[in-house]
């Protein structure tokens, strides 16, 4: 048995109250981050030589901060100090040249979010207690009963909807043992095939991709439309001018393009989940190629499909899965698995992906390209882990 932390997402359904409280509470965890932002910016402009203000110090500050801004006290006092935390690491990763300047929060932005690590409790099955907030109807909460919330993080999406993502300390157990391995080779038409000859399919979500195609296009005549009508109106009227976002028009497309993008997303997501589990139930060993080495991205069309195929969604939840549940995950070279022969180990050299089915010029065995693939993989792992 091992503690793990997962991360578990509900929809919140605010009432019209919450919603302004809401978007008061994105907006303080705004207006901290970009108060202490333009705080480090002038001091440096004053003296560049001068020392950063580090997360101990932000913190400090933010008692007189609350002082002279009374409204910051209805925040969840704990989500300054994450954003506080959050600016440190910011300025961290720019001194060690790992990420770029930060940057001012706008509220125009499509996604608004803010994180606390004070307690959430579990009300009823579809009621959670946050804090500041208090009750709020939510989506089921049957998976957090048993957990102990961490730490949360409250959005509103370019969707239009709101979430809240907790970070739950939870008891897993090993799975039984059950002695088998299987080698994986990763595909674009498939997702991946096994050494055992079995094809695992990609997520196929062809009618909400062509509707999120359909809207993206709309999204963009719409927002041509918009701006041109913007432009005009602003000419013309010098007192009251428009922002693109007063239009209605253009803002609905937006969100109906963002609702079907989200749940292909989440339909893909849990497809794979599915996938990963029953695959981590049934083998003890499990191998896959590195990624780095499949050499596929060369063409363009390929490269598409493979970031659809989502190998590396698929990687990760493996990599987690066995971990929590007592399997193993190995991960070995790609290079030649599709030209070694399988049964004698001879390399019958380069094959365009064109070519399926092969026979080995040396022992004559007749070959499926992935599932000899799969099979070299597999060999690779057991010889790796001995
Ligand atoms: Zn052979």
């Amino acid at each position: 048995m091992t503690t793990v932390v997962k991360g578990i997402k509900l929809r919140l359904y605010p009432n019209k109250a919450q919603i302004d409280q809401l978007w008061q509470l994105f907006g303080n965890d705004r207006f901290v981050w970009n108060h202490m932002l333009a705080m480090a910016k002038k001091r440096y402009e004053n003296n560049p030589k001068s020392r950063f203000v580090g997360e101990y110090d932000m913190n400090y500050l933010l008692k007189p901060l609350k002082k002279e801004y009374p409204f910051l006290k209805v925040s969840d006092a704990t989500s300054l100090f994450v954003v506080n935390h959050n600016l440190a690491l910011a300025y961290q990763n720019l001194f060690q040249h790992r990420g770029g300047y930060p940057r001012f929060k706008s509220r125009r932005s499509a996604k608004q979010a803010y994180t606390g690590q004070s307690i959430c409790t579990v009300e009823a099955k579809r009621r959670l207690k946050l804090p500041k907030i208090g009750s709020i109807r939510t989506s089921k909460t049957g998976r957090l009963t048993n957990g102990k919330i961490k730490r949360y993080t409250i959005s509103h999406e370019s969707t239009g909807r709101y979430y809240i993502s907790l970070q739950v300390e939870t008891e897993v157990h090993h799975l039984p043992k059950t002695n088998q391995q299987i080698g994986l080779d990763l595909g674009v038409s498939d997702l991946a095939i096994d050494s055992n000859g079995v094809k695992y399919g990609t997520f196929d979500a062809k009618w909400l991709e062509k509707q999120a195609q359909r809207w993206q296009a709309k999204f963009s005549r719409r927002r041509h439309q918009a701006t041109v009508a913007m432009h005009q109106w602003n000419h013309h009227h010098k007192l009251s001018k428009m922002e693109l976002n007063d239009y209605q028009n253009w803002q609905r497309a937006k969100m109906t393009k963002a609702r079907y993008q989200a749940k292909i997303a989440n339909q893909r997501k849990d497809y794979l989940h599915k996938l990963t589990t029953a695959l981590v139930r049934k083998y003890d060993v499990i191998v896959i190629e590195d990624l780095k080495t499949k050499n596929l991205m060369r063409n363009h069309h390929l490269a598409k499909a493979i970031a659809n195929a989502s190998w590396y969604q698929f990687r990760t939840m493996l990599e987690y899965k066995c971990d929590w549940y007592g399997k193993r995950l190995v991960v070995v070279s790609a290079n030649n698995t599709s030209r070694i022969c399988s049964s004698c180990g001879h390399n019958g050299g380069a094959k365009p992906l064109a070519i399926r089915e092969w026979t080995c010029q040396k022992c004559q065995t007749h070959h499926d390209r992935d599932i000899n693939a799969a099979v070299n993989i597999l060999k690779r792992g057991l010889k790796a882990t001995g």
